[in-house]
């Protein structure tokens, strides 16, 4: 299987990653990708650009190097009641958005609360993606919200970084591409990469979904095409 865009990258507008969007996108032309999705840190991430950040993603290019770029972002889900960092008119104007719990930004606690959690985040209209739902920091029942996010039209993120280097995300994807597999429930395979060398490198996340047979039509971003149908049919004023 090939993955033909990168749908949660950062640069150095978020300080904890090295590489500009420009270099993101070169090394993305290189290895053959069509798209590439910038996703920066919101404001409730300790290291995130200053909003400004989000509103000026306008004077970005549609295409960088023949990259179509997305102008996205990785924002935080701040409680457990469907609360992001984000207000509706910013969320609006953005072409991506990956939902993420992390926990600088929010106290993990129980499995009832994050299962809470992802169920209202899974009813905002403007989330694309759940971002590395697969981390050992906060357990929730799969089942549960797997059904919601089928039922609300929302992504599941197989993380490459996440399953590289955070705890139980490698053991805990499993079982969760198997249910996606059962419910019919798409993913995106993305890098989330820190440094433009992780662009695109999802090989242990393609060895996973190898593994567990999943199929390659659940993985809307193995082909651009059909992941562009897919964003322009949320956003019909949207022009890629
Ligand atoms: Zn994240
Ligand atoms: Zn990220």
């Amino acid at each position: 299987m090939k993955i033909a865009a990168d749908m949660h990258t950062h640069t150095v507008a978020s300080t904890h990653a090295y590489s500009t969007i420009t270099e993101n996108c070169t090394r993305a032309a290189e290895i053959g990708l069509k798209a590439l999705a910038m996703t920066d840190h919101t404001t409730a991430m300790p290291d995130s650009p200053h909003i400004w950040h989000t509103h000026n993603l306008r004077v970005l290019p549609r295409e960088i190097n023949k990259i179509t770029v997305l102008k996205g972002a990785e924002i935080n889900i701040t409680d457990y009641d469907g609360s992001v960092d984000l207000t509706e008119a910013e969320l609006k104007s953005l072409e991506w958005i990956v939902a993420s719990m992390h926990k600088y930004c929010l106290e993990p606690t129980t499995a009832e609360e994050h299962t809470r959690g992802y169920l209202n985040i899974a009813k905002n209209p403007h989330v694309d993606v759940i971002g590395h739902c697969t981390t050992d920091f906060f357990p929730f029942d799969y089942e549960k919200c797997l059904k919601a996010f089928k039922e609300y039209n929302k992504l599941v993120e197989v993380n490459e970084s996440s399953i590289r280097m955070k705890k139980g995300s490698a053991q805990n994807v499993v079982p969760i591409l198997k249910l996606c597999k059962k419910l019919e429930l798409p993913v995106v395979v993305n890098s989330d990469a820190h440094f433009w060398t992780g662009i695109g490198d999802f090989s242990v996340s393609l060895k996973i979904l190898d593994e567990v047979g999943f199929p390659e039509r659940l993985v809307l971003n193995a082909d651009w095409d059909r992941l562009k149908e897919w964003i322009c049919e949320k956003r019909p004023n949207l022009n890629l």
